[in-house]
C-alpha cells in the first residue's frame, strides 16, 4: 500500500480490501484477524493512538465495571497467559496500557492511520467499491467498509443553554485532557449522574474545595468492592482458561454464569432480602439483575429490588432529604444502565458536597461565572459534563455514508436504525458494523460481543473470496424480520419503559427505538451461526462466482417461545401420543407444577353443577372489584382427552382480572371414557345452568360470554351454535383461543407446523381418534366450521397463532363467521405457538393477545 505518513490530502493508489474505522477493542482485533486472512486492511482512527473508549475517557475514577478477567480479549491464549490484571476492575490507564500492549505485540500500528477522522464513505456502484474520504482530505478505495466506531464514542452535544458563556474551565468526561485536571481549591460543578458521573464524583469531591452535583435522574448504583482479582474467580479461570472463555461466549451477558429459574415471589420476603443482600455484597454489576428469573420482565418483582436498593441509599446517606433525592423512582432496575461505584453515595455525606435536584430546580442557563437554576445561582471555577453519549447510532451516522443511489444512512435511519443482525443494513452493500444496533452489544460484556462480530465478519469475507463473490447485502425480508424480532424481544421486557440512552431518549430529537438486542449473547451467537449454516440466510451475494441468495427470516418465533421450546426439549419427554391416556394426563399435570400461578383474584370457589349426564366440577373466579359482574364460561384445552380445572387455572385468573368478570371454568367429561358428543353436550348444559343461576353466582343476568382454548375453543364455538339453534340462552360474545373448528388435518398449517411446536399433527390425530368416530367428525357439533350456516352467532374474537397446526382452521372459522354477518375480530398472533396464549407469565409476548381477550369481553358486555 502507498503509505505517506503525515502527508495530507493524498489519494492511495492501491485498492484495499478493507477499510476499518476505529482503533478500539474492535478495530484492533479486526485488523489482526483480517491481516491473518491475507486481506489488505487499513484502520483509520481520529485519535492519535489506539484504545478507543480507553483513550478518550481519562476522567478520575474511570475503570471498567465488568471484571477485567472477562473484560479482555480471549482470541490469543498467549496474551491471556502473559497479561495479569492488577485489580478486579482495572483502571482506565491499565486498560489503555493493555490495548497498547496488544497493538505492539501484534504489530498493528503500521496499518493504522491516526489523527484521521473519516468524513464520508460512498458506494461506487459501477466499481463495487467504497470511496472513503477523511477530514484531512485523504481518499481511500476499498471493497469492504467496516465501522468499528464504538457504541459510546460520540459524546452528546451538551444541551444546556448558555454553555459558551462560561469563563471558567469546562470538561467532558468522554474527552478528558491527557495531562489530567487538578481541582484542588476549586469550586466544581458536575452535571450528570450516569456511570461516568458516579465514578468521577467521589474523586473530584476529594480534591475540590466545593463540589455541586447537578442530578436530573438518580441512578441505581452498588459498591464495586474493588480490590485484587477475587481468588475464586482467578482459580476458576486458571484451571482451564479456554473452557472459562467458552462458557462466557455461551452465556447471556458474555460472562460465565448460571441463570436462575427461580421467580421473585416464589420465595419469602426474608429469603428475597438475603438474595438481594448477596448481590449487593458481591460487587458484581450483573448480580442484581440475575437474582431472580423475572427481574427484567415483571414490574412488581423488579420493584422489590428497587426498594432494597433505595433502602441501602437511605442507610448510607445521612441527610434524609438528600438520600430521597438520590433514590431512583422513575425507572425499573436495569432499564437504565446501572452503575458500580466506590463511595458514591457516601460522598454526599461530605461537608463540601451538595446535590441539586434538576427535576425540582432545573437549570435555566449557564452564565459567565456559573450556573443559574430556577431557584438559585451558583459560582464555579470548573464545570464537568458527565452528560453521556449519542449512543450506538451517533458515531455511525456522524459519517456521511452513502449507499445505493446516493442514499444516506442518516436519512435511511431517520425513524431509527434498521439492520440485519446489527451487522449490515440494506441499501449499503459491503458495509459492516461491529456491535451495531440490533446486536447484544451494550447489553453484554462488549469484548465478547466484539470478538463474535469480528469472527463472523472475517469468516464471511473469507467465504466470499473462496466463492468469487464480490458484493454482499442483506435482503429486505431478512432485515424486516430481524427488526421485528429485536422490537418484539424488547417489548417482552421492562427496558422500553425507561427514558434511557438504550432508547435514544437522552438525545433530543432522536427516535425512541430500543437499540440493542435483548436476546443474549448466547442466543444471538446461535442465530448468527444458524444464518451461516443455512447458506447465509438473508444475505444476497454477487460477483464472478455468480449471484446467490437464500432469502428468509432467521428468527420467526417470539424470543420467549423459543426459550420455552428449548426448555421442553431439554426435558426429553416422550411424545404424548405414544403414552397411555392415564400417563399422558399425569404428564400434563406434572408439567403444570412449578409454573407461575397467575394473578390474584378476589375469590375462587370449587363446586359442581349439573352436566348433560352427571354433575360437573367447576371453579369460579370472582374479581376483587365490587360485583355483581358479567360471567364468562370457560372450557379448558387438552384435546377433549387431557386437562382439568387446574390445567388452565393461571389463564382463568388472568381472564378474570383482565375482563373484570366472574369466570366459571367447567370441567366437561373427557374422551375416551366419554366420546363425542359428551363434551359439547356438557358444555351446553353448563352454560344453560349458569345463565339460569347467574344472580346466585354473583353474575349479572343476561351478561354471559363463552371462552375456550383449543378443544375448549371447539366446545365454546359449538355451544354458541347450539344456543342459537335452541333460541337461548343469550350469549353476549365468544372468545375462541386457537380453537379446533374442523377435523381436516391437511390444511397448510398442519403441513408447516405439524412437528416441533408442542401440538403436533400426530397428537391432534390422537386426540380426534380418542374423541370421535370418523363418521362423526364432519358433524357440526364436532367440526363447527361445517355448520349449515354461521349467521346469527354472537360476536367473536378468534385468536390464531402463526406456528400452530390449528392456525388455518381458526382463520377459516373467523372468515366464515364474518362472511355470515357475525361481528368478528381475528387476532393472528405473530411468532406464537398453540400453547402460547394460555401460558400466563411464561410467554409474556402473548400478553397483548390476553389483553385483547379482556378488552373484547368487556366490549361484549357493554353492547
Ligand atoms: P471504541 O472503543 O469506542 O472505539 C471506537 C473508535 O472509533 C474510537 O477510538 C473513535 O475515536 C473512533 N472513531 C469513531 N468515529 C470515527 C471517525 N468518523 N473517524 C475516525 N475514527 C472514528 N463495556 C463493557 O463491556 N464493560 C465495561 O466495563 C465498560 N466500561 C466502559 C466505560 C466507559 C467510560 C465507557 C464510555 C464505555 C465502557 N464500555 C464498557 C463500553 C465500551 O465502549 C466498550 O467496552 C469497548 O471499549 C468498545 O470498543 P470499540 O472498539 O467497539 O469502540
Ligand atoms: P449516561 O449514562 O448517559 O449519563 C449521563 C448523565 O447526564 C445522566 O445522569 C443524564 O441524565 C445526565 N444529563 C444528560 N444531559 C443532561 C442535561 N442536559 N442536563 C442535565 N443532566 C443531563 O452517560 P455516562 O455516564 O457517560 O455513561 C454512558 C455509558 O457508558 C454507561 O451507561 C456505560 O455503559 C458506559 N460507562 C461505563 C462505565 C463503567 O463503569 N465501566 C463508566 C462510564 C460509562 P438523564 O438520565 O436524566 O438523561
Amino acid at each position: 500500500m502507498n503509505e505517506h505518513a503525515g502527508e495530507q490530502g493524498r489519494t492511495d493508489d492501491v485498492e484495499l480490501d478493507v477499510v476499518v474505522v476505529g482503533a478500539g477493542f474492535a478495530g484492533l482485533y479486526l485488523l489482526h484477524k483480517l491481516r491473518g486472512l491475507g486481506f489488505a486492511t487499513t484502520v483509520l482512527e481520529q485519535a492519535d493512538d489506539v484504545g478507543g473508549t480507553w483513550y478518550w475517557n481519562r476522567y478520575p475514577g474511570a475503570r471498567c465495571d465488568i471484571e477485567s478477567i472477562d473484560y479482555s480479549y480471549s482470541f490469543d491464549p498467549e496474551l491471556q497467559r502473559t497479561w495479569t490484571w492488577s485489580e478486579r476492575y482495572a483502571t482506565q490507564p491499565e486498560i489503555l496500557r493493555y490495548l497498547g500492549h496488544v497493538a505492539d505485540k501484534l504489530d498493528l500500528r503500521r496499518d493504522i492511520r491516526f489523527s484521521t477522522r473519516v468524513a464520508s464513505a460512498a458506494w461506487d456502484e459501477a466499481a463495487s467499491r467504497w470511496t472513503i474520504r477523511t477530514e484531512r482530505g485523504d481518499t481511500l478505495r476499498c471493497r469492504f467498509y467496516v465501522m468499528a466506531t464504538g457504541c459510546l464514542s460520540l459524546p452528546k452535544t451538551a444541551d444546556v443553554p448558555g454553555i459558551d458563556r462560561f469563563r471558567g474551565a469546562t470538561y467532558y468526561t468522554g474527552r478528558w485532557p491527557h495531562e489530567g485536571v487538578d481541582f484542588t481549591g476549586k469550586r466544581v460543578a458536575v452535571i450528570g449522574t450516569g456511570s461516568s458521573g458516579v465514578q468521577s464524583i467521589p474523586l473530584i469531591a476529594e480534591q475540590a474545595a466545593e463540589l455541586t452535583v447537578f442530578q436530573r435522574t438518580p441512578n441505581f448504583s452498588r459498591p464495586a468492592f474493588n480490590g485484587p482479582v477475587p481468588r475464586e474467580k482467578k482459580a476458576q479461570f486458571d484451571a482451564d482458561p479456554a473452557a472459562y472463555r467458552e462458557a462466557g461466549r455461551w452465556s447471556p451477558i458474555g460472562v460465565p454464569s448460571e441463570p436462575t429459574m427461580i421467580r421473585t415471589f416464589q420465595v419469602s420476603a426474608e429469603e428475597r432480602r438475603a438474595v438481594f443482600e448477596g448481590a449487593w455484597q458481591s460487587g458484581d454489576l450483573l448480580a442484581m439483575g440475575s437474582t431472580f428469573a423475572d427481574m427484567g420482565t415483571n414490574p412488581e418483582a423488579n420493584e422489590t429490588a428497587c426498594e432494597f436498593l433505595r433502602e441501602k441509599i437511605r442507610s448510607i446517606v445521612r441527610d434524609p432529604e438528600t438520600a430521597e433525592t438520590l433514590c431512583p423512582k422513575d425507572h425499573y432496575y436495569g432499564t437504565k444502565r446501572p452503575c458500580l461505584d466506590t463511595h458514591y453515595f457516601e460522598t454526599f455525606n461530605r461537608p463540601n458536597v451538595r446535590l441539586v435536584d434538576l427535576r425540582r430546580d432545573p437549570i435555566q442557563t449557564i452564565t459567565e461565572t456559573g450556573i443559574t437554576t430556577t431557584a438559585s445561582s451558583f459560582a464555579f471555577d470548573a464545570i464537568v459534563f458527565a452528560t453521556g453519549f449519542d449512543a450506538m447510532t451517533g458515531p455511525i451516522v456522524a459519517v456521511d455514508v452513502r449507499g445505493h443511489g446516493e442514499q444516506t444512512l442518516a436519512r435511511r435511519w431517520t425513524d431509527g436504525p434498521r439492520t440485519y443482525l446489527g451487522l449490515m443494513t440494506t441499501g449499503f452493500p459491503n458495509f459492516f458494523m461491529i456491535t451495531g444496533p440490533g446486536s447484544p452489544s451494550v447489553l453484554s460484556n462488549m469484548v465478547v460481543s466484539i470478538e463474535q462480530h469480528v469472527d463472523w465478519l472475517s469468516a464471511c469475507l473469507d467465504h466470499m473470496r473462496a466463492r468469487k463473490l464480490d458484493v454482499v447485502e442483506p435482503t429486505p425480508t431478512a432485515e424486516a424480520g430481524w427488526v421485528q424480532h429485536v422490537n418484539d424481544a424488547a417489548d417482552i421486557t421492562l427496558y422500553p419503559r425507561a427514558a434511557s440512552w438504550y432508547m435514544g431518549a437522552n438525545v433530543p430529537g432522536k427516535p425512541r427505538v430500543f437499540l440493542p438486542y435483548v436476546g443474549g449473547v448466547d442466543r444471538y451467537r446461535k442465530i448468527c451461526d444458524e444464518v451461516v449454516s443455512r447458506d447465509y440466510l438473508g444475505f444476497a451475494f454477487d460477483g464472478p462466482g455468480g449471484a446467490r441468495c437464500h432469502d428468509g427470516v432467521v428468527q420467526r418465533l417470539q424470543l420467549d417461545v423459543t426459550m420455552v421450546l428449548e426448555m421442553i426439549e431439554l426435558l426429553g419427554l416422550p411424545p404424548i401420543e405414544t403414552l397411555p391416556v392415564p400417563e399422558a394426563r399425569a404428564g400434563m399435570q406434572a408439567l403444570a407444577t412449578g409454573r407461575p400461578p397467575g394473578p390474584d383474584v378476589g375469590e375462587t370457589r370449587d363446586g359442581t353443577l349439573p352436566g348433560a349426564a352427571a354433575p360437573l366440577a367447576h371453579r369460579l373466579y370472582r374479581p376483587s372489584t365490587p360485583g355483581p359482574h358479567p360471567i364468562v364460561v370457560y372450557f379448558h384445552g387438552g384435546g377433549w382427552v387431557l386437562g382439568d380445572l387446574d390445567a388452565d387455572d393461571p389463564f382463568c385468573r388472568d381472564l378474570c382480572v383482565r375482563a373484570n368478570a366472574v369466570v366459571v371454568s367447567v370441567d366437561y367429561r373427557h374422551a375416551p371414557e366419554a366420546r363425542f358428543p359428551a363434551a359439547v353436550d356438557d358444555g351446553f348444559a353448563a352454560v344453560r345452568w349458569i345463565a339460569a343461576n347467574a344472580t346466585a353466582l354473583g353474575g349479572i343476568p343476561g351478561k354471559l360470554a363463552v371462552c375456550g382454548w383449543s378443544a375448549g375453543g371447539n366446545i365454546a364455538a359449538v355451544v354458541c351454535q347450539l344456543a342459537r339453534d335452541a333460541s337461548g340462552p343469550a350469549i353476549a360474545g365468544q372468545v375462541l383461543v386457537t380453537p379446533v373448528t374442523d377435523s381436516d388435518l391437511t390444511r397448510p398449517s398442519y403441513v408447516e407446523n405439524g412437528d416441533g411446536y408442542i401440538l403436533t399433527t400426530a397428537l391432534m390425530r390422537w386426540f380426534w381418534d380418542h374423541y370421535a368416530d370418523p363418521s362423526d367428525r364432519s358433524n357440526p357439533k364436532a367440526s363447527p366450521l361445517r355448520a349449515a350456516t354461521l349467521s346469527g352467532l354472537p360476536p367473536a374474537l378468534v385468536l390464531t397463532c402463526e406456528f400452530d397446526p390449528l392456525r388455518d382452521e381458526g382463520t377459516a372459522y373467523a372468515n366464515a363467521m364474518a362472511s355470515a354477518g357475525v361481528p368478528v375480530e381475528h387476532l393472528a398472533c405473530r411468532g406464537q405457538i398453540h400453547t402460547s396464549l394460555t401460558a400466563v407469565d411464561v410467554i409474556l409476548s402473548g400478553d397483548h393477545a390476553r389483553e385483547a381477550m379482556g378488552a373484547a369481553l368487556r366490549r361484549f358486555f357493554v353492547a
